[in-house]
This record gives C-alpha cells, structure tokens and sequence, in this order.
C-alpha cells in the first residue's frame, strides 16, 4: 500500500492518480484540503508569471498546464460532475496591465523574454486592455495578453478530489502523521499522533465496512504497531511507499528544505462578474493579480511574506491588496467581502518543487510547490505515477501491513502492478452521480467497487478480472496507462522529472 502524507491539492492528486493506476492507497490528514490550497487563488499562469530568472519553473508549468485539461475532464467525470467548467476551470488567458512608463517598459521586457521561449503573448495598448477588460482604470497604459494562461477554483477541485477518491475506495484518515516509521530497509509507514478532539478515521469507499465508516474520538487504547485494542484506529499505518506531500508542514517530518511562505487572499462576491479573465499588475512595486469566478467571485491576491507558521490574517495585508487592486479595477471597493484567508506556501531555496524519491527506500515526495501547487497538480502526480510505478521503483518487500483501513486493493483482492493495464482507464466507470445508491444500512457498501464495474473496450462486455483494478503500465515512449507524462517526447519527460529531483539539494 501507499501512503500519502498530507491532503492537499498535490497529495490528492497523487492519490487520485495512483488510486486510479489501481494502486492501493491511503490518505493521512488531519484536515484535508485545509492547507494552501484552501487559500490559493487557482491561477494556471505560467506564462504570465514567468521571469527572468525562473526559466525552468516556466518549463515545468507550461508542462503542467498542457495536461490541465485532461486532468479536469477525467476528474470531473470521476467526481460526477457534468463538466469542467464545475472546477471553475477556464481557459481565458491572462492579462498583465501596466499604469507607468516604467511599467510598460519591464512588460515590453517580459514580452520579448516570452516571444523568444516561443511562447504565445500580445502586447495591447491601454485601449486594447479596456475593450478586453472594460471595468480597468483608465490610467492602464498598456498590457500583455498570455491567451492559453488559464485558471480553477482550488477548492472545488480537493473537493472533487475527495469525491473522487471516496469513489475509488480510498480512505482518508484524519489523523496527524506525528513521524515516519523507519526500519533497517528505509521507510515503512507513518506513525499517527492525536490532536486534542481529532477525528481519527473517517473511511469511505465503495466496500468500506460500516465499522470502517466509524468516526472516532481520541487515541485511548491505542497499541503500538496495529490497530487499537478496541480495533478503532491504528497507532501506525504501514506502508510500501509513504509519499511526503504536507505542504508548508513537510520538514517536520522529514529533512527537506521546505520553508512557510505566507499569503494573505480576499474574496470578493459581485452580482455580476467583473472581469472576463485573470488581471494582473505590478502596482506600488507590489503584483497584485484578481481571479474571477463564474458566479461572481473575485479573488484578491496575494500577499508574500516570510513569517514562519504565521497565519493570521492582518488588517495591513488585507488594506495592501485593497488598495492596489483598487488602481487595477477602481470597482472592487464596492463588492461585499465574502472571505479573507491566510495560507502557507510550500516555498523551496530555488522556488522549483520537490518530486520524485526522497533519498532513502521506500520514501517519494511531492512537496515544495510554493506559488504553483495548483498548477503543478496534473505533473506532479503523473512523475510520481511513473516513478512509482515504474520497474524497480518497488520498495523493499513489505513488512505485515498493519493497517486496520482497506484501500482498494483491500478491497478488491490482491492487486498486481504490473499486468492489469485498462488502456480505457476508468473513463467507461458509472460516475458517482449516476450510481445506484442502495438503502443499505451498511452505507455504500453496495455499490459496485471498480474491479465489477464493466469495461467499455472489453468488446465482449467482460468486467475486469475479479479481485484486480486496473494498474499503470509505463510504455517506451513514458506514456503511464495511456496518459503521456508530457508529449511525445519521453526525453522532455526526462528532463522535466530531473528539474524536480530533490537529490538537487542531496537528499
Ligand atoms: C494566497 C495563496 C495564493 C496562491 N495562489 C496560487 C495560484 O493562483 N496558483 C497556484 O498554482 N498555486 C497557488 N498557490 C500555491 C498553492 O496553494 C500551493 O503551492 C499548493 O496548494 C501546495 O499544495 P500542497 O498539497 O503541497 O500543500 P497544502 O495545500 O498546504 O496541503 C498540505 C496538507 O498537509 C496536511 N498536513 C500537514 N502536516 C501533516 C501531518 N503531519 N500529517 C498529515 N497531514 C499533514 C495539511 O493538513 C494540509 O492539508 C497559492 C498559495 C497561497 C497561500
């Protein structure tokens, strides 16, 4: 089984991804979803974020954002939703506006960096920017259109993360990783720790046992090594992979230079949407970016600050962002405030993320996104799909698992990695809207489990063998079950899965 440290938009879509490959996977988290991608904006903007020095990051997100549409088709078929547009995905592009002579001058700079990686910008006069935008100031003197930017709502993707997840059988557990369990062969699962009034298990999936459905209060009766005696929880839960993926909070678990990066947001609601697109601009030295949601929210952010674990949200930030969002769309002082929140970005000495093997047996990463967690989600998960799946990247055979959840493999029977590629993926599965949801006291412990679900390229209308889920398959050209890893170009693959080798900084 795999482990995954931390629920957020990285290690759920780690576990998504590896749910789906049909490996068997648990998820730990006190409060999933809670973290910086509760707070981020959603923008899906590497091109208009790109500077000079940060090249590689660029390559990554472009990377990234090619796979975006894929990854919010197939989740949102996954967590029942009827489109993408249900994760506030759009593709709209972004516009960066400049007020001062200096301004424009840095952005007719950044254009020329762009236009020479090749990538697709238009440079617009301050009347260009007010037909595209018409709600902008009028001392916009002139902008920078990055058309193929695009952008989500975070929140709605963990959320349908979860969803998905819970349809795949993957169990969450609320619980605290308080350390890794390490043996003589590396790292061989997590050790839960209690906060005071945690839920510790909250397990779903379609064959969860109604037992496993309990919620429970507190650690008492815990034994070391294996379930409670009272069988509730577990102290530890074991595992052949534990993938290190708690943002902000991942070098309290392991030695990697994972650094809080504060941020301060404010979301502003709007009968009617104010912008057609993202805005962005420099204003007081600041960047100052506005994000619009379809049912009228308008995202301010964001604050950038080196504060430690702080996250109090402050009457100076939030004063900051008003009033320099005010210079871009003088009509944000009239919307009502609807949230303000403070997020700790996962920051890196070198800003690049930290993904692939952690330096000793049996541990992979996923952690250190810092600005582009969001953006990075699709990629992150498909390098660590390939390289957990990949040949040889098993880790040492397993010690007895001693886990009291059932992931899917669990549930289903053994699975076996290598041989049960579906090449249709789960795309012919019943989304969860569509299941039948039996009265059954027992919860949804009758809904059809993936492994009885009937797959669509089997023309005979076989279901999949009994007891396996489908599991990746790494082709000659790094395609994972079908699902390229980025282009045709498994060299390109190579050499992005490199940028974000933590063995950068030796671990
Ligand atoms: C204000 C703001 C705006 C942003 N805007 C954007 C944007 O527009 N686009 C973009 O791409 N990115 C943006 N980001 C960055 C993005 O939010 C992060 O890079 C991304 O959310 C990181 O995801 P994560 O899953 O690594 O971390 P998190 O979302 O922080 O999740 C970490 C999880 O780990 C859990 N955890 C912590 N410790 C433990 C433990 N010991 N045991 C178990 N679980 C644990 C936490 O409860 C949490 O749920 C923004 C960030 C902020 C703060």
């Amino acid at each position: 089984m795999d482990v995954i440290v931390g629920g957020g938009v990285a290690g759920l879509s780690v576990a998504w991804r590896l749910a789906r490959a049909g490996r068997p996977v648990t998820v730990v988290d006190p409060a999933p979803a809670s973290g910086a991608s509760h707070a981020a904006a959603g923008m899906l903007a590497p091109v208009s974020e790109v500077t000079f020095t940060e090249e590689p990051l660029l390559r990554l997100g472009a990377a990234s954002l090619a796979r975006w549409p894929a990854f919010a088709a197939e989740l949102a078929a996954d967590a029942g939703l009827s489109s993408p547009a249900d994760l506030g995905y759009r593709a709209d592009g972004t516009l960066d506006v400049a007020f001062s002579a200096d301004d424009l001058a840095a952005l007719d700079e950044t254009a020329g960096f762009m236009e020479k990686l090749g990538l697709r910008v238009q440079r617009l006069t301050g009347r260009e920017c007010r037909r595209l935008e018409p709600m902008l100031a009028p001392s916009v003197r002139g902008g920078l259109l990055a058309p193929d930017d695009a952008w989500v709502d975070p929140r709605r993707v963990t959320a349908a993360l979860l969803t998905a997840l819970e349809w795949l059988g993957v169990a969450v557990v609320r619980a605290r990783a308080g350390e890794l369990v390490r043996d003589e062969r590396g790292v061989r699962g997590v050790r839960l720790s209690a906060g005071a009034g945690d839920s510790w298990v909250r397990h779903g999936g379609p064959r969860a046992r109604q037992d496993d459905l309990e919620v429970r209060q507190g650690g008492r009766g815990a034994s070391r090594g294996g379930a409670s005696r009272d069988g509730s929880y577990p102290e530890e839960i074991g595992a052949e992979r534990v993938v290190l993926a708690a943002g902000a909070w991942s070098g309290g678990l392991a030695p990697v230079p994972v650094r809080p990066v504060k941020g301060q947001i404010m979301r502003l609601r709007s009968p009617e949407p104010l912008l057609g697109r993202c805005v962005r601009g420099m204003v007081h030295g600041q960047p100052v970016y506005l994000v619009p949601r379809g049912d009228g929210e308008l995202v301010v952010g964001a604050t950038q600050e080196e504060l430690g674990f702080d996250t109090r949200v402050t009457a100076g930030g939030l004063y900051e962002l008003l009033r320099d969002a005010r210079e871009l769309v003088p009509g944000v002082t009239e919307l009502e405030v609807a949230d303000v929140v403070a997020g700790l970005r996962p920051g890196t000495p070198d800003n690049l993320p930290l993904i692939g093997p952690g330096g000793e047996p049996g541990l992979f990463l996923a952690t250190g996104h810092h600005r582009g967690g969001v953006l990075l989600a699709p990629l992150t998960a498909a390098i660590l799909l390939a390289g957990m799946t990949a040949p040889g990247a098993r880790a040492a055979p397993s010690a007895a698992d001693v886990t009291a959840h059932r992931g899917p493999a669990a549930l289903a029977g053994p699975a076996d990695p290598v041989d049960q590629t579906d090449p249709a993926g789960p795309a012919g599965r019943m989304r969860p809207a569509e299941r039948a949801d039996p009265v059954d006291p027992a919860g949804p412990a009758g809904r059809m489990r993936p492994a009885e679900r009937v797959d669509p390229a089997d023309p005979a209308g076989r279901t999949s063998p009994a007891g396996r889920v489908p599991a990746a398959r790494v082709d000659p050209a790094g395609r994972v079950g079908g699902d390229a890893l980025v282009g045709p170009d498994a060299a390109v693959a190579r050499d992005l899965v490199a940028l974000c080798s933590p063995g950068r900084f030796g671990s």
